[in-house]
């Protein structure tokens, strides 16, 4: 039995994380859980699973239950799901977006709970402070993202040395078939229909802008401790294809499937086993598959992940907080499309974030934080 504490419930690898626990009752149980403003949806979520402790997000969205719970809201009561221990072998599931799913996932380590990570900024902003902590408290992390649980299962029984390349694969996002000219009057509306993958407004956007398999660049350089000069993306519009290893004879592997987060899900669940699961069938009759090179003029954000990886420090913090405040400012009409990437350029320039040696996590949460306040000032909007 594992028992497991899913932060971010309500969205949508929350809930398909809930499908895959229902699926295997006498190996899953809830412990832990945090809600977000959909309050029908926690409702019926906590009364099902019944977890121990409940994190709301806000004071005034609890509501009396039919049993007695813990009850804890705001940031510092996602640090108390994460510290909360009673039961052997504890999971944290980080499915929150944003840099505020670090501090949590920090938590739950020294908690010595394992983690499974859909949290992406989690590893953007401290995936090397993360990969000392869970030598440290000797815990597994396991991604839950396509491409990381592709890369994953195809290094399975491989040696870390034999690998040449890591190749993520990209949907391409809402935008894919549009020049950078047709970009200038996009709609928040058109930004949130992704062809592919049914996910969350924010994730939604990074895939748009790319700025999503950056993050995942990031991520698969500090999950499987590659160079960043020996990791590749390709735009592969289907999303069939997960993502793939080249090996040094010139071998390559790939891991190919359906577009349904509850294979990834249940994989990190139950790494590195295979559970049965009921998704659709992969029909190869009419199987086409595409690849195409991902160009940094078409997709500058990509660029950026990796220029921010490469100045190390406080960058890869600053590349996060600039990208969400842009994103923010996106969704809520204060700005076009375009600007997302002009604003994110201009920050990760800015020579007053590089420093000596390695910012500690406080250094880190504090200039994300500064800088997310600073860039949405600008634009007239107080936190
Ligand atoms: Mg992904």
């Amino acid at each position: 039995m594992k028992y497991l504490y899913l932060l971010g419930a309500c969205g949508s690898i929350g809930t398909q994380t809930l499908d895959v626990v229902r699926n295997q009752p006498t190996n899953f149980k809830i412990v832990g859980l945090s809600v977000g403003s959909n309050l029908n949806l926690a409702k019926e979520l906590i009364e099902e699973f019944h977890p121990e402790i409940i994190c709301f997000r806000k004071k005034e969205h609890i509501f009396p239950l039919s049993y007695e719970a813990i009850i804890v809201y705001g940031d510092e009561g996602l640090i108390e799901v994460a510290k909360y221990h009673r039961y052997e072998n504890e999971w944290l599931v980080n499915a929150l977006v944003g840099v505020a799913g670090l501090a949590p996932t920090v938590e739950a380590i020294q908690t010595k709970k394992h983690i499974a990570l859909a949290n992406k900024e989690t590893l953007v902003v401290a995936g090397d402070i993360i990969n000392q902590l869970i030598k440290e408290y000797n815990v597994s992390l396991v991604p839950i993202d396509s491409e990381h649980s592709a890369i994953l299962q195809c290094l399975s029984g491989e040696k870390h040395e034999q690998i040449k390349r890591l190749i993520i694969t990209a949907s391409g996002g809402s935008f894919r078939d549009k020049t950078l000219e047709e970009l200038k009057d996009v709609t928040v509306e058109d930004a949130l229909k992704h062809p592919n993958w049914n996910m969350g407004p924010k994730i939604t956007i990074d895939s748009a802008t790319m700025m999503n398999k950056g993050f995942e660049v990031i991520e698969a350089h500090y999950l499987f401790g590659i160079d960043y000069n020996q990791i590749d993306t390709v735009l592969h519009p289907e999303s069939i294809v997960h993502s793939l290893v080249e090996f040094n004879d010139g071998s390559i592997k790939a891991e190919l499937g359906v577009s349904d987060m509850r294979i990834p899900i249940a994989y990190a669940l139950n790494y590195p086993n295979h559970f049965r699961q009921e998704v659709n069938n992969l029909d190869f009759s009419f199987l086409a598959l595409h690849f195409k090179e991902l160009s940094f003029e078409r997709f500058p954000c990509l660029k950026f992940a990796y220029q921010a990886a490469e100045k190390g420090g406080l960058y890869l913090a600053v590349l996060n907080a600039a990208n969400e405040a842009a994103v923010y400012l996106f969704l809520n009409h204060y700005i076009s499309f375009l600007e997302i990437t002009h604003i994110i350029d201009k920050e990760i320039n800015k020579l007053e974030y590089s420093r000596d040696g390695i910012p500690s996590l406080e250094e880190r949460l504090k200039v994300s934080k500064d800088v997310y306040k600073n860039i949405l000032k600008e634009y007239g909007v107080i936190l």
